[in-house]
């Protein structure tokens, strides 16, 4: 049997498939199946087309099922399906690395493959506590993070980040040397266009958490430059500048988290380089191959490269890996998204849609239950009033109405996120805004 045959003979089983982050239950009583995934647009199970405008979960920089990608794959699979990367190595691991080097800040020229956000994100911080050790700083072992971050959901991700839900469940297990400063979404900021003006003094933050603790024990702060799956929380104007400052002047390793916001999404390779700031690592993942094969890492700074090779005596320098770290598949797509991203300079999107992307998000103030608008680059969010004792609920709604017209966007909360593919056009951003204002003026 063909298993992507749905006719009536072989009707699906919704059974058994234990889904990720989903309402489950839900999901099983009003399914949505999609079967294809062109450019911007998937086809869902009944034929229709629906406009892709979260990149799928943050990730299809490119769109869907772009020929280079495709055809990589393919070949890939065909010559070389596996081999794994301890001890053995193969051509396309490196090229993508020295392609990554080549792309981010001077200087960040080491990469570590992961195949997850989530890997990416406990890679650097054993990086950076293995770092510390090496240099005779071994009492340097508690990170920083922040109210409202995500970092995937591995341990030690969950406990650097602050989204409620994904760390109740687990009080008891998460890693004890952990500080939280406070998110900078403030309610004066509402309605912002781009940066908003108010929130530099909570980078400040930083220095109580090392006045508290003294630097001497601590390793490393993670911030994602824009927390997307915490809500689309865009960073305060100078805040990720002061927080910069304050970890040089304390020797504390600064972690961009950019699993989102990476491969293009502000208007440059990394949002690093669109702040003109210097993290000491960066996490990837999602957008490095368009969404096409999972694929995740690290990149570092030279100087926490060398340490580990410069350590003295032979062997293995970092006891860290993953079964597929650097897997082929997903290193031929990364090679060929790159041609893609170069050909089409589709990084530079965000600098010239990026205006009317704004002017769309904040066409929705005034709209019922609209508190507020705000974007980044190609990111953004309209957030709705809660209601009354079912925090969600109202934007859970919002998707699935805009889900019948044919349009995908994604609820965080009560905010309805926007993320489209970086090869949208004008077209594409009035159908999203324009389907998401009519079912906003018939929500409950
Ligand atoms: N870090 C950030 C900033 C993310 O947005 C995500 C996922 O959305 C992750 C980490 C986790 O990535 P993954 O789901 O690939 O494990």
């Amino acid at each position: 049997m063909d298993p992507r045959d749905l006719s009536a003979s072989h009707a699906l089983n919704l059974e058994h498939y234990w889904m990720p982050f989903t309402d489950n239950r839900r999901f099983k009583a009003k399914p949505k199946l999609v079967v294809a995934a062109k450019d911007m647009h998937f086809t869902t199970a009944e034929g229709k087309q629906v406009l892709d405008g979260l990149a799928t979960l943050w990730c299809v920089n490119a769109g869907h099922g772009r020929p280079r990608i495709v055809e990589a794959i393919r070949r890939q699979a065909g010559e070389l399906d596996f081999a794994a990367s301890f001890s053995l190595g193969h051509p396309l691991a490196f090229r993508l690395a020295e392609r990554i080097a080549a792309t981010a800040l001077m200087g960040m020229g080491h990469v570590f493959f992961t195949n997850s956000g989530s890997e990416a994100v406990d890679t650097a911080l054993k990086m950076a506590v293995a770092y510390h050790r090496l240099r005779g700083e071994g009492s340097r072992t508690r990170f920083v993070g922040r109210e409202r971050s995500y970092h995937g959901v591995n341990i030690a991700g969950i406990s650097v980040g602050g989204v409620p839900s994904n760390r109740k469940a687990y009080s008891g297990i998460l890693l004890a040397g952990v500080d939280h400063l406070r998110h900078t979404h403030l309610e004066k900021n509402h309605f912002s266009r781009g940066q908003p003006a108010h929130g530099v003094e909570l980078a400040d933050e930083l220095e109580r958490v090392v006045a508290r603790h003294d630097a001497s024990n601590i390793a490393a702060i993670i911030v994602d430059p824009v927390s997307c799956s915490g809500g689309v929380l865009i960073p305060p104007q100078g805040y990720l500048e002061r927080l910069r400052e304050i970890c040089t002047r304390h020797g504390i390793l600064l972690i961009f988290d950019e699993v989102i916001t990476g491969w293009g999404r502000l208007g440059a390779a990394f949002a690093a380089q669109r702040f003109g700031i210097q993290p000491d690592l960066i996490t990837f993942a999602k957008g490095i191959t368009s969404g096409a094969v999972p694929l995740g890492g690290v990149i570092a700074k030279d100087s926490i490269y060398e340490t580990f090779t410069g350590a003295p005596g032979a062997g293995i320098e970092f006891f860290h890996g993953y079964t597929y770290s650097g897997h082929p598949l997903a290193c031929a797509a990364g090679i060929a998204a790159f041609d893609t991203y170069e050909e089409e300079k589709l990084f530079d999107k965000p600098n010239t849609l990026g205006k009317d992307f704004e002017n769309g998000i904040h066409a929705f103030k005034g709209l019922p239950h609209v508190v507020d608008c705000r974007n980044l680059g190609l990111i953004g969010a309209v957030e709705l009033a809660s209601r009354t004792g079912a925090y969600g609920e109202r934007a859970f709604d919002a998707f699935e109405k805009c889900w019948d017209k044919g349009v995908f966007g994604r609820p965080v909360g009560d905010a309805l996120a926007f993320c489209p593919p970086l090869i949208a056009e004008k077209k594409h951003l009035h159908q999203m805004f324009g389907t998401v204002a009519e079912v906003l003026k018939t929500l409950a």
